[in-house]
């Protein structure tokens, strides 16, 4: 099939659009809920929809189920807040997201890994960190 054929089933067919659209926010983080970094199983609404949130990317952030599930209808900034793994760099990049900046919620992200990994970074160059965020 031809990349054109594809684009044009997808006008065809907006569910398979809404699905890639969901998949591709799950690839931005590798599959990892922006809040907690377990495997994001759902799409949050950082403005839930309930208060007027759009289903837009700006809007919608890769989520566990139990952060998703807990955060239910409340600000996304406060109840993230108030959670044990509250990180400020995860809380910078869910902010980035929600302005459009998702290359820079993404960095922010990569600085905020769980400690193991950041423990294996850190005793890496900061210049190997640069060079595999390029890469990336
Ligand atoms: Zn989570």
């Amino acid at each position: 099939m031809h990349s054109r054929d594809a684009v044009f089933l997808e006008d065809l067919c907006p569910k398979l659009r809404d699905r890639r659209w969901r998949k591709s926010l799950h690839e931005y983080t590798s599959k990892s809920c922006i809040y907690c970094g377990k495997n994001s199983e759902s799409i949050d609404h950082v403005l839930p929809r309930s208060k007027g949130g759009l289903t837009i990317t700006e809007n919608c952030v890769p989520a566990c189920l139990s952060c998703n599930g807990s955060k239910t209808d409340n600000n996304a900034f406060e109840w993230y807040r108030k959670q044990r793994f509250y990180d400020p760099r995860r809380s910078m990049a869910i902010r980035a997201w929600t302005e459009g900046d998702i290359r820079l919620a993404l960095r922010l992200l990569k600085w905020a890994k769980p400690k193991e990994i950041k423990a294996f970074e850190s005793s890496k160059s900061r210049l190997n960190e640069d060079i595999s965020w390029q890469a990336a």
